[in-house]
């Protein structure tokens, strides 16, 4: 059903992370990497991706601030981008 499946794409992914990265489409050129302003992104060098390259990875969980620049300058589509709970702005 269409309805399902709109809930499922919009829900939440748990555990809670402000990233969701589709580690298997990342081409390693680090254009994400120089565009994040807090510096919490980083190649895996230990993982090889299905395309042959070190993936991207979120090394801060707790730095991301969900600007989502990494998404804009990504050529790949390989982030979706989630804004901090409420409950979390107010810690
Ligand atoms: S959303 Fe912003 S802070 Fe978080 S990893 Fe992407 S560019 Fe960096
Ligand atoms: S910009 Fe996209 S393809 Fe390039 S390293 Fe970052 S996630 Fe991978």
């Amino acid at each position: 059903m269409a309805t399902s499946h709109l809930t499922s794409v919009f829900r939440p992914p748990l555990p809670w992370t402000p990233l969701v990265i589709a580690a298997d489409r990342c081409k390693g050129c680090e254009l994400c990497v120089a565009a994040c302003p807090k510096a919490v992104l980083a190649l895996d060098r230990g993982r090889v991706n299905a395309l042959g390259y070190h993936p991207i990875c979120l090394t801060d969980r707790s730095g991301c601030t969900s600007c989502a620049l990494c998404a804009r300058v990504c050529p790949d589509a390989v982030f979706t981008v989630w804004a901090a709970r409420r409950e979390e702005h107010r810690q």
